[in-house]
């Protein structure tokens, strides 16, 4: 019996039915969201420590409401970070003379993080202010990846085969998500971090003779396809570095987010390094058609930077078939008055409590 209607259905149906019904992957769609915070510079709290007040211009308290709301609309997101965290206010500063590491502690920083799950971040050229060893050890604390793909260790010779990678160049996490009709589906996220190789000029005394800052562009044309051979199903660049290359920089060309963007392959920029935000104000979606999406979200966690991807399955392969770049902001300025237009996280508040009496008591004692 079942035979004759399979029959029947293959002869007399028109064949559009038959893709219809036994469809499969090749119509699968996942929307997925990525987020992105940047340029923390140690502001996880609302509060200015030179002037000693609270503040609703910046902190990581508030762009987590952002975050958690998100997370509980959508089911498919992601959340980076793309550097500059660890150093910048009085947060930072006592995390690093405090030496509290020798209490086997995790950095402040990284604790918020850590509490928020992001997914994956990259160092920026702040990261080396307080050295090397300072960051090593603020980094074995997080509960998620650091990646960077462009740092190595100079093994002073100019044989590039045998250089080491400071940290992982790049990822691949697996993610199971439910695409539009409920199907749950397996997908490949690739993660690669860059930063401006002025970070070398700049933090010289760390960078002479014991590390090198290759090529960004160069460096991407190296591993994206050594990702796509992995299975990543779409890439994610972090990348620490402006739209345009570092002024003093002698190799500029590459070295840019306009120069990565023309390595095929990658999906999504998110980038941080300018202090600027792109899309240039909340609101604006800017969908992208050849390019990869791109966002950057401001600094202190004034911004929250998001690209929505849509994802098609052809023949077995995830494509974005659109993508939008946008920033939310955490206040509005009408007349001149800063207005928050979110909350703070008050558990993320409550965990930071004891390090920001630390940190008031330490700033005195200096
Ligand atoms: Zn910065």
């Amino acid at each position: 019996m079942f035979i004759w209607f399979m029959i029947f259905f293959y002869i007399v149906m028109p064949s559009s039915w038959h893709l219809t019904v036994f469809a499969g992957d090749d119509a699968s769609v996942i929307n997925i969201k990525i987020m992105q915070t940047t340029d923390m510079h140690g502001n996880i709290l609302d509060y200015k420590y030179q002037s000693a007040e609270k503040t609703v211009d910046f902190g990581l308290v508030r762009t987590a409401s952002l975050i958690k709301k998100i997370r509980e609309e959508y089911e498919n997101t992601l959340l980076f970070d793309t550097g500059d965290i660890l150093e910048g206010n009085a947060l930072g500063e006592y995390a690093y003379r405090s030496r509290f590491f020798n209490l086997g502690r995790v950095h402040p920083v990284i604790k918020a993080m850590n509490y928020l799950n992001y997914d994956g971040a990259t160092v920026g050229n702040h990261e080396f202010n307080y050295g090397l060893n300072f960051l090593m050890q603020s980094l074995q604390g997080a509960a998620f990846p650091f990646v960077n793909a462009n740092i190595y260790i100079d093994d002073h010779n100019t044989n590039p085969i045998d250089d080491i990678n400071l940290l992982p160049p790049y990822i691949i996490q697996d993610k199971e998500w439910t695409d539009e009709s409920g199907v749950k589906q397996k997908l490949k996220i690739g993660i690669i971090g860059f930063v401006t190789p002025i970070v070398a000029e700049w933090d010289k005394e760390y960078f002479r003779d014991k590390l090198i800052v290759k090529n960004i562009s160069e460096t991407a044309r190296h591993y994206v396809p050594l990702m796509k051979e992995e299975g990543a199903d779409i890439i994610v660049a972090l990348a620490h570095v402006g739209m345009d290359a570092d002024k003093g920089l002698q190799e500029k060309e590459g070295n840019s987010v306009s120069d990565l963007s023309q390595v095929s392959g990658i999906d999504a920029i998110l980038y941080g390094h300018t202090h600027s935000v792109y899309p240039s104000r909340p609101g604006l979606n800017l969908v992208n058609t050849s390019r990869p999406a791109i966002v950057q979200a401001g600094y202190w966690g004034n911004h929250l930077g998001i690209i929505d991807l849509k994802l098609v399955n052809k023949n077995g392969k995830w494509k974005v078939e659109k993508s939008t770049s946008s920033i939310q902001t955490i206040y509005r300025t009408i007349k001149n008055k800063k207005i928050p237009v979110t909350g703070r996280d008050t558990e993320l508040e409550k965990l930071m409590m004891k390090d920001h009496l630390n940190v008031k008591k330490f700033s005195e004692i200096k």
